[in-house]
């Protein structure tokens, strides 16, 4: 359907008046004044990005001042007498349009002092348009200011450029300056609805809305981005196709990853990374329709979709979708990290974003925020790692591992075996604020703990907690049992048979072995375990009867002691609100406040 003589949409719909400039109305306005008073300024300076309607402006203004339908300037140029059309056209004697970035010599600029001195040939005013005009020389910009100094009456002089700053001041202070704005994306999809209602082709309302975000404010790559799509399509222009002739990335891919992240499948995203390289997409234009789409994502969950988010149908609902999938701190914290990564590749969309996270934030989620930060600095304090379920008060407890399962030996942490991908480093928890995984990056090394039986009872907490640290499970039937002494390097281990899973666990040759290796990583001097599984004393029983036969076993404080605080109201509240579990039980009153619980570590 492409018609062989297509005059590209930019020219064929260029405006011809001030009333038909989109987005520019302060300026418009601001020009028909002066003319419409005759208070006409020998020197324009027309500032603002490319593709905005400066060189536009400039030929209404040119053809204002030489209407021939009208006795002196008007603000309402007829277009149709001769001066009128040969100024659209562009091939006027009296408006001479001069690229700056091809005529910026010296004599360049002499020749044109020479050519202003004669007067205009059939208009009122001989018009002089520098379009970039800030790649004169500087020769060139001093015989242009002796121009501007003492200008004939009839020359009226039009400069034009993307960057101001680079004119000298001397230029600026000759001039009258206006600057021209990017163009707002419902007034952009204005105009185009309106081209293509003059042309006769349809196209969706998202479709217009894509094509206007990528052109960034710009009327003229808005037109030739409509250009290309209606040599592209045979019929309706829709979302998809502005993706495909913007070489964008498809739409389900962002989907995928999205998936891909959520299912924390790390294997997937690269692969998802890697076919977008090998697609030859740009990666600055990917990471930030990302960066969008998650931002879409917050929207979708935080605020009234459809008059912020402009998707097709089908889209929003698979947003929607995903957006439930995802805790708002966990999205806000990924918007972010996304944010980020985009002001690294140098774009202004990330600060927009950070903005409205950052108003999400304040008015959405300062509470859950805050709750979340305090759990990261908890674990930072290496307070959560004892994996002891709170059966009576907590929901949170975790999930018991089959009893009779043999684990591989532990090995520190896997997680370098795959590269994470560069917002990796705290993978978004599809449930809820999830402390284990937003720990802080890898803490340095701590020092090995040297045992002694004076400070077993201490020194056995803290082997459990850093045990927990790299395998929760591990840890946890670590923590069941009892430090009763130790001989040598061997530490002897009591479980209580009242705990079968927990017998069960270690009394597998797998695990024991995993313990052994982890207090040769954690301790200078132990070497082996010596287990021994004793009957639940019947005696504990009846005097304790409350205390759960799977009560947890804290070594800081005795069963009784734990149990009041297991039972008390105000911990069942904080373990909830928290959504946390108790790790340890300990008396902080006896002991010197002071001491330093790092004191273990005084030996490697
Ligand atoms: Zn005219």
């Amino acid at each position: 359907m492409a018609n062989k003589q297509y005059l590209v949409l930019a020219r064929k719909w260029r405006p011809q008046a001030f009333e038909s400039v989109v987005g520019q109305d302060h300026i418009t306005r601001t020009l028909k004044n002066a003319i419409t008073s005759g208070r006409i300024h020998h020197a324009f300076l027309f500032i603002g990005s490319r593709g905005i309607g400066k060189t536009t402006t400039a030929r209404i203004l040119a053809k204002a001042l030489n209407c021939l339908a009208s006795e002196e300037p008007t603000a309402e140029p007829c277009g149709e007498c001769s001066n009128c059309e040969a100024i659209a056209a562009g091939n006027s004697i009296d408006v001479i349009e001069i690229d700056g970035a091809s005529n910026n010599s010296v004599e360049d600029v002499r020749e044109l002092r020479d050519n202003i001195r004669m007067v205009p040939t059939n208009a009122r005013y001989k018009v002089y348009i520098i379009d970039e005009v800030h790649q004169l020389s500087i020769a060139a910009f001093n015989a242009l200011l002796k121009t501007l100094e003492e200008p004939p009456p009839h020359a009226v002089f039009i400069l034009a450029t993307t960057e101001a700053h680079k004119i000298p001041a001397t230029i600026v202070s000759r001039c009258q300056r206006y600057d021209f704005r990017r163009v707002p994306v419902p007034q952009i999809i204005e105009l185009l609805r309106g081209i293509l209602d003059k042309e006769g082709i349809a196209a969706t309302d998202e479709a217009l809305h894509a094509i206007a975000r990528a052109a960034e404010g710009g009327i003229r790559d808005s037109e030739s981005i409509l250009d290309e799509l209606i040599t592209y399509c045979d019929g309706e222009i829709t979302f998809k196709d502005v993706f495909d002739v913007l070489g964008l990335v498809d739409w389900q891919l962002m989907h995928d990853i999205c998936d891909a992240i959520l299912a924390k499948d790390v294997t997937r995203q690269l692969v998802l990374v890697e076919e977008v390289v090998t697609a030859g997409k740009d990666l600055t234009q990917f990471v930030q329709e990302l960066l969008r789409y998650f931002r879409n994502l917050l929207v979708s969950k935080t605020a009234n979709v459809s008059e912020l988010i402009h998707l097709p149908e089908e889209e929003l609902a698979a947003l929607n979708a995903r957006a439930q999938k995802i805790s708002l701190t966990n999205l806000i914290r990924l918007v972010e990290q996304f944010a980020e990564l985009v002001n690294t590749f140098d774009s202004q969309l990330a600060q927009r974003i950070a903005l409205e996270s950052m108003l999400i934030r304040i008015s959405k989620v300062g509470v859950e925020v805050s709750l979340d930060t305090i759990m990261e600095k908890l674990i930072a304090l290496g307070q959560g790692g004892l994996g002891t379920g709170n059966d009576g008060a907590s929901s949170a407890t975790p999930s018991a591992p089959p009893a009779t399962a043999p684990r591989p030996p532990a090995t520190p942490a896997p997680q370098a075996a795959t590269p994470p991908p560069p917002q990796a480093e705290s993978p978004p928890d599809p449930t809820a604020a999830a402390p284990a995984e937003s720990a802080p990056a890898a803490p340095a090394p701590k020092a090995r703990i040297k045992v002694t039986p004076e400070n077993l009872t201490r020194a056995w907490g803290a082997i459990i907690t850093r045990t927990s640290e790299e395998d929760l499970n591990l840890g946890t039937w670590f923590s069941r049992g009892k430090a009763l002494g130790m001989e040598g390097s061997t530490v002897s281990l009591q479980f209580s048979d009242d705990n079968p899973q927990a017998v069960s666990f270690v009394q597998d040759r797998n695990n024991q072995q995993a313990m052994v290796e982890a207090l040769q990583r954690h301790t200078t001097n132990l070497e082996s375990l010596d287990i021994t599984v004793e009957e639940a004393p019947a005696t504990q029983s009846r005097t304790a009867a409350s205390v759960s036969s799977d009560q947890p076993y804290y070594p800081g404080t005795n069963p009784e002691e734990a149990r009041e605080v297991l039972n008390d109201p105000g911990v069942s509240t904080v373990v909830r609100v928290f959504k946390g579990r108790i790790a340890d039980i300990s008396s902080v009153a006896p002991t010197d406040p002071l001491a330093p619980d790092d004191a273990l570590d005084s030996e490697e």
